[in-house]
């Protein structure tokens, strides 16, 4: 059983595990059309109460499969941040895994780097930043799922040793980038208590 006084960040996936297209379709159709599972709110609550740092790290390759803009995805995340009441997103739009994006608050973000801020969208509930994140000693493609860039990025961010770190998720390629980041890992449906 995970004891919350074992960890120190707890990292979400998002799509099937923090939130579902609210209008029903397979994959989110607008940054608004998303909502939270069930469990979802009353577990963060208690996370957040714990004093635990949260953020999302979601791969995003329907932009570079052209189902949307990068600006779509940037309020697609902005808007799941504000449902789950997390200040703290990283998203990969690649499918080749080669480049990621986190929105953070804007203090948090100082002293990051910031080389690529982005310009936020009207109609955001961003008061965060924007920009391309790196990792000192990445190669090309770290950052989609099952690859760990993301999580190792949050951990560093955050200077949280790895395995005081859990990753909750609901796929293969979660799991997988859980392991190969040194994390822990857990599935939704178990950890939000919605399991059948
Ligand atoms: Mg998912």
């Amino acid at each position: 059983m995970l004891e919350l006084s074992d960890l120190e960040l707890v990292v979400f996936d998002k799509d099937g595990t923090l939130s579902i297209p609210k209008g029903g379709a397979r994959f989110v159709q607008n940054p608004k059309d998303q909502v939270l599972l069930k469990g979802v709110s009353e577990r963060l609550a208690e996370l957040t109460a714990s004093g635990l740092k949260l953020a999302i790290a979601s791969n995003q390759g329907g932009v570079s499969a052209g189902f949307k803009r990068l600006e779509d995805a940037i309020l697609e995340m902005d808007y799941a941040m504000h449902l789950a009441g997390i200040n703290h997103g990283v998203f990969c739009p690649e499918m080749n895994g080669g480049k990621a994006f986190a929105i953070e608050p804007r203090s948090e973000a100082n002293g990051q780097n910031t080389s690529m801020p982005f310009e936020l969208l009207s109609g955001g509930h961003c008061t965060w930043l924007s920009h391309q994140i790196s990792l000192d000693d990445s190669g090309e493609g770290v950052w989609r799922k099952p690859c760990s860039g993301m999580i190792d990025y949050l951990c560093r961010f955050y200077k949280v040793d790895p395995g005081k770190c859990l990753f909750v998720g609901d796929m293969g390629s979660d799991q997988k980038a859980a392991e190969n980041a040194g994390a822990k890992f857990a599935w939704a449906d178990d950890y939000f208590g919605t399991a059948l």
